[in-house]
């Protein structure tokens, strides 16, 4: 009950296109169930072994696309790809060629989002613009990934203000990326339970939630 409440409100405070992502980390099985009676379709996690064990249990669930979104290590590499609908954490060119050379002799190419970093942080993954920019050449030849979006986190405690900017770092490093390379970043997978409604006002396209749906404090 509470967790529908919770996925309704967070609908009315959000355009309709915004993709919301339930990151069910954590979580039983139960609680997913709850939140994709509540309509949610969108499942995120961070470890693939307790994502397939959900997934398992979860199998009648089919319509169920399924997101993963911590560090992957390259030889779990291949069990992701089979297993998820998006890979939001694509953090360095090594996997990404890594992973372009599997897909190869795969059939699954999940949809991929290139985790970036607004701000230098040493307790994440991922590009800092700079950097993203000086392999981006490379990137544009794995032609096997269907590479659609920049995923970011910010570091903890920024104001507001520190917030909007990060988001519109992110924001126009896109946009400068589809005008001046072959690829077309069209999702911003950007916004936490922290802080989501800032990125919705910097045109984020997928936010991803765990705990303000499962562990609300209003
Ligand atoms: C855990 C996690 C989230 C969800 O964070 P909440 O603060 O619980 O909303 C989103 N994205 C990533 C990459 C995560 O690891």
């Amino acid at each position: 009950m509470e967790i529908n409440k919770r996925i309704t409100q967070i609908r009315s405070e959000i355009p309709s296109s915004v993709s919301l992502i339930v990151v069910s980390k954590q979580q039983s099985v139960e609680s997913i169930k709850e939140a994709y009676n509540s309509g949610i379709r969108d499942f995120a996690e961070n470890r693939l072994q307790e994502a397939l064990e959900k997934q398992e249990e979860l199998k009648e669930y089919d319509d169920i696309s399924w997101h993963f979104i911590g560090h992957l290590q390259t030889n779990k590499a291949k069990k992701v790809l089979e297993n998820f609908n998006w890979i939001h954490s694509v953090d360095s060119l090594r996997l990404a060629q890594h992973l372009n050379q599997i897909i190869e002799k795969i059939s699954a190419s999940p949809y991929i989002c290139l985790q970036v970093k607004a701000m230098p942080d040493p307790d994440k993954y991922g590009w800092l613009p700079e950097t993203l920019w000086e392999d981006l050449h490379e990137l544009e030849k794995c032609k096997n990934l269907m590479i659609r979006g920049l995923m970011t986190i910010l570091p903890l405690n920024l104001s507001t203000n520190e917030s909007l900017h990060a988001f519109q770092k992110v924001q126009t490093l896109a946009q400068d990326i589809n005008e001046k390379s072959s690829l077309f970043l069209k999702e911003l997978s950007m916004g936490m339970s922290n802080d989501y409604l800032l990125a919705i006002q910097k045109n984020t396209t997928m936010i991803r939630l765990g705990r303000t749906i499962f562990e609300p404090k209003r």
